[in-house]
Parts: structure tokens; C-alpha cells; sequence
């Protein structure tokens, strides 16, 4: 399998141009006037787990965020720049997304480096922005190690949809989605896309277990 290039998906682009954008531009002047997306899907930057493709969905239909692991930091008042915080105050507060998905998926590679802890000590540039990054993850490694060891798909999966756990723990340390979910104007969802068979499962928060949707 090759994978395209830019020059290859510039083609892609004149494509969209004559069948994608030309017969709907109609709803491309209706997007003109602002997006009016009810979901929020957080998902891994993975090229294998695009939600606007898993969903079927259109240009406008949901607000995506996507970084390594599909993680969501907890609420820090910190320096920096918080990118997936400010994503999420924009989704919640100025979009007023009512649904926020949070989609972990099969063969992740930061939750790998998560278990095997590969890139621990790395220097930022060389590993260690994922380094940091993934440490969200630290405090779920030791139970999943313990029962099922670092390697292997068993442990990778536990830490995969353990990471979709966190993220949602996470999400509500956000004052403004705690008191949202509270007055039942956003519901919080974990997922999970597994690769292997292309099948979206789904968290039932109150077992902690994931089942087909
Ligand atoms: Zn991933």
C-alpha cells in the first residue's frame, strides 16, 4: 500500500473541488454564516481514526479535536498553551455543543509508549512532548500492568480504553462541563474504534465496559 502524497492530494483536492464543492455550494454559503455543530469528538491524530469518515458525516456536522492518544488534559490554570482546553472552552461555551465524544481506538501508539514507558527521560524534540503528554496516563498504568503486564494487545487495549476513562475524568474537572453535564445540557461519551475489524464500541460509564454500537 502507498500512501499519497502532497502532490497526490492536490488531485484529491481539484476532486472535491468539481464533486465536493461545487454541487453543495448552497450549504457551503449556509457554512459561510458559522457552524452550528451539537457534537464535540475528541480523537487520536492517528491517520487510521478520522471521525469525520468513521461518522459519515459533512463539512459543519461536528467539531473535532484530535491530538496524541485523544487526551484530555485536567483543568490547569498552568502557563502555557493549553490547546485542547481552549478547543473545549470554544466547543462548550461558544458553540454550545450539546454531546462531547471521546474516541480512544485500537493499535494506539501513545498509549503503547504509555505502557512501555519508552520515551520516559526523553529530551522535548526527541520524545519528550509525548513523554509529558502521556504521563496523563501514569496513574492508570500500574493496575493494567499488573494484571496484564506491559506488552502485548491485552494490555495495549486495557490502556486504550482506560485512556478513554481518564480523558472523560478529565473533562470533568472543567467547571463548565461539570455544571453543564449537572444541568443536563451536555452529555459526556466515551468510545472506542477498533481498527482491526473497523467496529465503534461504545462506554456504558455505569459498568465501565465497552459494547458494540
Ligand atoms: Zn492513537
Amino acid at each position: 500500500m502507498t500512501t499519497p502524497e502532497l502532490s497526490d492530494l492536490l488531485q484529491g483536492y481539484h476532486r472535491f473541488r468539481e464533486h465536493g464543492w461545487k454541487p453543495e455550494r448552497e450549504r457551503w454559503a449556509t457554512l459561510r454564516e458559522g457552524q452550528e455543530p451539537r457534537v464535540m469528538v475528541i480523537a487520536c491524530a492517528d491517520s487510521r481514526v478520522d471521525p469525520a469518515h468513521i461518522f459519515d458525516v459533512r463539512p459543519g456536522e461536528i467539531f473535532v479535536v484530535r491530538n496524541v492518544a485523544a487526551l484530555v488534559p485536567p483543568f490547569e490554570t498552568t502557563p502555557g498553551h493549553h490547546g485542547v482546553s481552549a478547543a473545549l472552552e470554544f466547543a462548550v461555551q461558544v458553540l454550545k455543543v450539546r454531546e462531547i465524544v471521546v474516541m480512544g481506538h485500537g493499535m494506539c501508539g501513545g498509549c503503547k509508549a504509555a505502557l512501555t514507558q519508552e520515551l520516559h527521560g526523553t529530551e522535548p524534540g526527541k520524545g519528550g512532548f509525548i513523554a509529558d503528554w502521556i504521563e496523563m496516563l501514569d496513574k492508570v498504568r500500574e493496575p493494567i500492568a499488573r494484571e496484564f503486564g506491559t506488552e502485548g494487545r491485552a494490555a495495549e487495549r486495557a490502556m486504550e480504553q482506560a485512556a478513554v476513562k481518564v480523558s472523560l475524568e478529565n473533562l470533568r474537572t472543567f467547571p463548565c462541563v461539570r455544571e453543564k453535564e449537572k444541568r443536563g445540557d451536555l452529555t459526556l461519551r466515551g468510545a472506542f474504534f477498533a481498527i482491526s475489524d473497523g467496529a465503534l464500541h461504545l462506554l456504558d460509564e455505569a459498568t465501565g465496559t465497552f459494547t458494540p454500537a
